[in-house]
């Protein structure tokens, strides 16, 4: 198969716009399609990437073969004969991990927004050519990729890089500008750490020795005697902004956005929320290489990037994920116990918080995220559970039920190695297979000897709350709420800023019971100015069931409201092992292995 050869250059930074040449040495001959994905992986969303095509030219032998759009995401040429060249250009205006992005500071784009794919050839091998930006602006702009480069092309150079095939293309994002970069070995494997965006006295030195016993920790789980992780190069890429959170994972990097002040600054001790958060998104990113990357629902292999792809196990890919993230952080000696606990219990409150936990299995939310948990609305927290916080205490409940039933013998550990050995070790090597739905019960009784049927049915099929303080009990901790809060609540969520408008209103609350809605802007309480910074301190006077006067705008016209306060929010649930003695301390210490 002759190789599809990419050209993409960074035309215009301050139009955001990539140009990209694409050529096809041997194009149907009855006229070749292309297309650009509808969708990219790891984020179950719709996102019509072809909407930023501005421009669209093919020509071949040095005549204009015309071209006709046939739907939204493809595009028809006329027949011709010998080589066809596309020459298009994308705007590139989305600062998130996402899609692409490209002004005169930075420049990043994942393949799903900028490369089409060549109908009937997605499994050639492609060369991908990264040009530099024209003027001396740009002189000293890099390349990171975790793409391999072509022979002549020096790592974080312009110049060309393969791929192959297009799965492989879309599954390695590009960062271009000036980046901080170090590097560090885990098991013998290089990692790149590439840091874009200002970042004064960012602690890079601090950056690589914290990540890595976090990636040891995990290619240890998977492999525990060869140590192997599953590829040549990871390089983490992560944009610095203001203000922004999140990650798209890859076979072989990932893309992270996050603040600026997250980031360890030189002579920083300890470990602040922000920092920690981060390192949390990098073990979350990078579990994925394992889970979801290379161990994949059926649905995903291969992803049919034209519509939604339906699976009902991202409480698996995305929740286990999200399990495995701060425990890692725990067993990798970046957090202690405490800090662990903390967590927990936030998560435990987030998921006890809304409704929607009570109507929505986590089975069906995975099932739906294309249409509820990526297009949240005012209604989610009454309509929708999280895959990624139920689903990561639905691991726990797994891990706790398994260690329980086993004497400790075994534990989700050993699912997930299952899991890999089955399915995702050899996945890029010729025998990838994903797993089917209904494999997975069989596989977690198969790994663990466990009999996990009643566990499946409520906690992944079910609705009803999981018992943790029960599950926890024989590990030595104990859970309990934290009732301290004695502010009471409206039982609604607001946006600060100096308005205070409603964003949300939960179900059965003081809020819904006295007519409001969200957009509502709270305007006063019982006579006094509200804003979005002085509402807590407002209702800090108060105490649950006192009545109270709102005045509020509702469609911009006022009205006033008598509310009954509802009690205070628990907002953390407090976990401890002080009590913990004998064998349940034992096995609480093998759980947690800090
Ligand atoms: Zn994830």
């Amino acid at each position: 198969m002759k190789p599809v050869h990419y050209s993409i250059v960074p035309k215009h930074p301050a139009a955001h716009l990539f140009e990209v040449t694409l050529t096809v040495a041997e194009p149907d001959p009855l006229g070749q399609r292309f297309s650009l994905p509808v969708w990219i992986p790891g984020s179950y969303m719709v996102r019509e990437f072809a909407r930023h095509i501005v421009t669209l030219t093919a020509h071949s032998g040095g005549r204009r073969v015309a071209v006709e759009k046939i739907d939204k995401q493809t595009w028809q040429a006329a027949a011709c004969k010998g080589p066809l060249t596309l020459v298009y250009e994308v705007y590139a205006w989305d600062l998130s991990v996402r899609a692409a992005h490209l002004d005169d500071e930075v420049g990043f784009f994942n393949g799903t927004s900028v490369f089409l794919s060549v109908e009937g050839q997605e499994g050639s091998p492609c060369e991908i050519e990264i040009r530099k930006p024209e003027g001396a602006a740009f002189r000293d702009w890099r390349v990171a990729t975790a793409l391999p480069e072509a022979r002549g092309t020096k790592r974080y150079g312009f110049g060309k890089y393969l791929a192959a095939d297009y799965d492989a293309l879309i599954d390695h994002p590009v960062s271009l500008g000036r980046f901080a970069l170090a590097r560090f070995e885990a098991f013998g494997v290089p990692h790149d750490v590439v840091i874009c965006g200002t970042v004064p006295k960012l602690d890079l030195e601090r950056l690589t020795r914290d990540l890595k016993p976090i990636c040891e920790a995990q290619i240890a789980l998977f492999e525990p005697r060869t140590k192997r992780a599953p590829f040549e190069r990871y390089v983490f890429m992560t944009m610095a902004i203001t203000d922004g959170y999140g990650g798209l994972e890859h076979r072989a990097s990932t893309a992270l956005i996050c603040k600026r002040a997250d980031l360890p600054v030189v002579g920083q001790e300890g470990l602040n929320e922000g920092y920690q958060t981060y390192l949390g998104l990098c073990s979350h990113e990078y579990f994925h290489s394992w889970n979801v990357k290379r161990i994949k629902p059926a649905s995903f292999a291969p992803y049919d990037l034209t519509s939604e792809n339906y699976t009902e196990l991202l409480w698996l890919f995305e929740g286990f994920t999200s399990y495995y993230d701060d425990l890692i952080l725990l067993r990798s000696g970046v957090i202690d116990r405490n800090t662990y606990f903390g967590l927990l219990g936030k998560t435990i409150a987030g998921v006890l918080r809304g409704s929607g936990r009570l109507k929505q299995s986590v089975a069906e939310s995975s099932f739906d995220a294309w249409i509820k948990y990526y297009r949240q609305d005012e209604n989610t927290p009454n309509a929708v559970v999280s895959y990624y916080t139920k689903g990561s205490l639905v691991a726990l409940a797994f891990d706790l039920t398994i260690r329980a039933q086993t004497q400790n013998r075994k534990s989700l550990d050993d699912v997930m190695r299952l899991l890999w050995q089955r399915y995702g070790r050899d996945f890029y090597h010729g025998k990838g297979r994903g797993i089917a739905e209904d494999e997975v019960q069989a596989l977690f009784a198969e790994a663990t000897g466990a009999d996990l049927r009643k566990l499946f049915a409520q906690a992944v099929h079910g609705t009803r709350d999981l018992p943790l303080a029960e599950l926890l009990e024989p590990f030595g901790v104990t859970l309990e709420a934290d009732a301290s809060g004695t502010t009471p609540s409206l039982g609604a969520r607001v946006r600060g800023g100096a308005d205070c408008a409603l964003t949300h209103v939960h179900d059965g609350s003081a809020a819904q019971k006295a007519g409001l809605s969200a957009g509502d802007v709270l305007v006063a309480l019982d006579g006094v100015r509200v804003t979005g910074g002085n509402l807590d301190a407002l209702l800090s006077r108060y105490r649950a069931g006192d009545r109270v006067e709102l005045h509020v705008f509702h469609r911009d016209v006022l009205r006033a409201v008598q509310l009954k306060l509802d009690p205070a929010e628990v907002t953390r649930y407090r976990l401890s092992a002080a009590e913990a003695r004998g064998t349940a301390k034992k096995w609480g210490d093998a759980w947690l292995k800090d």
